[in-house]
């Protein structure tokens, strides 16, 4: 039994009252990927609350059923948008898989993969590029293609051929070894931005990140990108680790604070939506307390940046590359849901004249890939991902736009096995291929 009714998460107090919000009318239920595959209300979201009251009130051990229902979770927060009792679905969840992986209940293989991954690699940047330097190897030097061809891995096992085929592909060269710490646009400065290079983003997006930063320059920025960087803490908080997550953000905090930057601008939603949180992280202590809120105040993700200086005003000339294309976008969980953001993406896009923009039917519902749900939930995160296709199916465009890595990741997989030619891009690649930055 829980002492005290309570859960202690990122040294916030998950009381009775916060649950009690919940009044149970279920509006929350058409929005839930997990309830529409399953119908069961312990899948819901209304239905996993009761599992964290019982839990909380010690009616509900950490059960496997407990440990099934948080972790099959997409952590998508469609809930938290439909709820008019404003109930904050991501932290419930996210606590109680800290509860779970305090408990270490949960599986041996699945204790030893958060280790390895989120405690071990994702721990220090310089572990993460080993390991990507590892995989690119892997898929440039022959192996991968050699599995591919005799189909052994798939012999072996189809999940873990799957799994391989989701993996990013490794960028030739990663961001942080390349780019100088600032960067001054040719025009006059207009604002200093410190930017995110991600941990994903730089081994396996850099070029998404050479995106940004042109783009950036191009909008009269000085742009910082401070050496050093390492994960923001948000795969760590994400899968129950809250501890490892503020030992993550105390640092980002402490090296981004160094610049007094206008903006921190982010390409990658899941980081976004974690920076903008890092106020709330440090109640235990006032002094990183209003350091994080100096931090989570100034982060903006890029396309909030360009809407709020006027990035659509102050464009001059627009290439014609994609005039005529029909061009939809997909909104990343992280974004819509987490930050609220989905009419400055659109609004951007729409800026661009010559174009068709169709709207994607069913935008904001998940595709299945959800920070490493894909890895641990491949059935589950197949099923999320087929339903995506069906809808772009509906509209055939030429182009998706979006603005998140794991997004893209999943996509590329789905359209690949549907064999639709549509390309892919981040918003980011789009507007700077756009205005020639
Ligand atoms: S919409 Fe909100 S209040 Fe209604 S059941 Fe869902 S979580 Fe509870
Ligand atoms: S976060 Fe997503 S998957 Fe989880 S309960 Fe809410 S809507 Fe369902």
């Amino acid at each position: 039994m829980l002492e005290e009714k309570k859960i202690v998460h990122n040294n916030h107090l998950l009381t009775d009252e916060i649950l009690n919000n919940c009044i149970h009318c279920g509006l929350c239920l058409p929005t839930c990927p997990t309830y529409a595959l399953t119908s069961l209300e312990q899948s819901s979201p209304r239905g996993r609350i009761r599992l964290i009251r019982a839990a909380l009130d010690g009616d509900q051990p950490i059960s496997k059923e407990f440990i099934y229902e948080m972790n099959f979770c997409l952590d998508c927060q469609a809930c938290e948008t439909a709820c008019p009792a404003g109930i904050k679905y991501g932290s419930l969840v996210e606590t109680a898989r800290d509860l779970i992986h305090q408990s270490k209940k949960n599986s041996l293989t699945e204790r030893i993969l958060k280790k390895f991954f989120l405690t071990w690699t994702f721990a220090r940047h310089e572990r993460l590029k080993f390991m990507a330097r590892l995989l690119r190897w892997y898929q440039t030097a022959g192996p991968q293609a050699v599995l591919e061809k005799s189909g052994l891995l798939k012999l072996i096992s189809k999940k873990l051929n799957t799994i391989q085929l989701l993996a990013p592909r490794i960028s030739k060269v990663f961001t942080s070894e390349v780019l100088d710490e600032i960067i001054l646009p040719q025009s006059e400065v207009t604002h200093t931005v410190v930017f995110l290079t991600g941990c994903i983003m730089d081994v396996a997006f850099a070029e998404i990140n050479e995106d940004t930063i042109r783009l950036l320059l191009h909008h009269g920025c000085k742009v910082v990108i401070p050496k050093g960087q390492r994960c923001c803490g948000s795969l760590q908080a994400h899968n129950g680790d809250s501890e490892g997550a503020r030992e993550h953000a105390r640092y980002t905090i402490e090296l981004f604070a160094q610049f007094n930057p206008d903006y921190i601008v982010m390409n990658s939603a899941g980081c976004g939506a974690f920076l903008k949180q890092y106020g709330e992280l440090f109640d235990d202590d006032p002094v990183m307390r209003s350091k994080a809120q100096f931090i989570s105040q100034r982060t903006v993700d890029v396309t909030e940046f360009l809407i709020r200086t006027g990035f659509i005003q102050s464009q001059k000339k627009y290439s014609t590359r994609y005039a005529g294309k029909r061009i939809t976008y997909h909104d990343a969980c992280h974004l819509i849901h987490s930050q609220k953001i989905s009419e400055q993406p659109r609004e951007l896009i729409r800026s661009v004249p010559g174009i068709e923009y169709v709207e994607l039917p069913e935008a904001s519902w998940c595709c299945g890939s959800a920070g490493i749900y894909n890895i641990t939930h491949i059935d589950q995160s197949m099923h999320f991902l087929k339903r995506k296709i069906e809808n772009i199916r509906k509209i055939n465009p030429d182009i998706i736009l979006m603005g998140n890595p794991g997004c893209m990741l999943q996509m590329q997989f789905g359209l690949r096995n549907a064999g639709l030619q549509i390309e892919l891009l981040h918003t980011v690649t789009f507007l700077r291929r756009i205005c020639e930055a």
